[in-house]
């Protein structure tokens, strides 16, 4: 929807560049119909129900071009989708992504774009199956939706979990901003293996970081509390805590963007899955959910300490 080729005669217009982005595109089972059409035909696999999510990521505000490549942006706007997918315990199955393009420069954009988004998508099996190209004189934005399928026991959301679960995430946090952040690894054969092995009672994706995040379940699960004591910190979160004297932990809790799975479960699963160990799967126990609302942390001394204490309010207003 409409780049107009006659304000810059130099530059190729909407449907060069669809067309470019198209013959990248590979045939997909999913995929009745593709890229050309006004809508995308996607037969999806059995009648079960379907997943949908959307992010956007806008320039000056999620990425800064100085800081990298279009390429990154491409592939950080699909991660953090599948992201989203991975923390329903789903299956990816077709994307749609809507660019805005900075007008003088969009062929280079949506070459690099197009690298990292079909670059993934084919990584996970997704179709890359419509959207919309414009450009403008403002910055570069890019929303991507994906559609995925529901696990073997429907949907993990953020509601179900259950005083006396046990809380794991799937991998050391913090300190991402330090370089990290631009190529999460999506979580999506982490939540299939979780799903398939036992009954995951909620699940959420780290982008505000635990100490939020993990404060969504709590809320959505009638108002829950947690006590952490073993939360796994990056050697990211050791180096950004060198630079700006904050503890690594305080960086583990607090930062964003990470985008392991939180999820809880019962003892007894955790157990179990701890026993047959799947491969391909790193768990890392880190706590406990309590009747009682609030965040604790489990001192060294074995005493409690509220998480908020520890200041992730003001932290989560500096979040970018
Ligand atoms: P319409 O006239 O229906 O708005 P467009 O001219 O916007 O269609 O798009 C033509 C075709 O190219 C459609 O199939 C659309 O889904 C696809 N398309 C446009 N932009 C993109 C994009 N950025 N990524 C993937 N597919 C795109
Ligand atoms: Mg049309």
């Amino acid at each position: 929807m409409s780049i107009d080729e006659n304000e810059n005669a130099q530059q190729p217009g909407e449907f060069d560049l669809i067309a470019r982005l198209r013959r990248q595109v590979a045939a997909h089972p999913w995929v009745e119909l593709g890229i050309g059409d006004d809508c995308a035909v996607l037969k999806a696999p059995g009648a079960g129900s379907l997943l949908v999510t959307t992010d956007m990521l806008m320039e000056g505000r999620h990425f800064l071009l100085d800081d990298c490549e279009a390429e990154d942006v491409g592939y950080k706007a699909m991660a953090v989708n599948l992201s989203d997918i991975a923390a329903m315990g789903g299956r990816p199955l077709a994307a749609f992504v809507a660019v805005a393009l900075p007008r003088d420069r969009a062929a280079g954009l949506m070459e690099g774009l197009g690298r990292g988004l079909i670059g993934l998508a084919d990584q996970f099996g997704v179709a890359l199956a419509g959207g919309d190209t414009n450009a403008w004189d403002g910055p570069l934005v890019i929303s991507v939706t994906l559609l995925g399928e529901t696990g073997p026991r429907g949907a993990v959301t953020r509601s179900g979990a259950l005083p006396g679960d046990r809380v794991i995430v799937t991998g050391p946090l913090g300190g991402s901003l330090l370089g990290r952040h631009l190529r999460p690894t999506p979580r999506i054969s982490e939540a299939r293996i979780l799903v398939d092995a036992v009954e995951i009672h909620a699940m959420i994706d780290l982008s505000d970081g635990l100490a939020s995040d993990l404060a969504h379940i709590l809320e959505e699960s009638g108002g829950l509390g947690a006590i952490l004591e073993d939360v796994p910190i990056h050697d990211d979160a050791r180096r950004a805590a060198e630079r700006d004297g904050r503890s690594a932990l305080d960086h583990a809790l607090s930062d964003g963007e990470d985008f392991e799975l939180c999820a809880t479960l019962s003892p007894g699963d955790l157990a179990r899955l701890r026993e047959n160990s799947p491969s391909g799967l790193r768990i890392h126990p880190i706590g406990v959910v309590t009747q009682e609302p609030g965040i604790f942390l489990r001192t060294a001394e074995g005493g409690l300490e509220p998480l908020k204490a520890r200041g992730f309010d003001h932290l989560k207003g500096a979040r970018r």
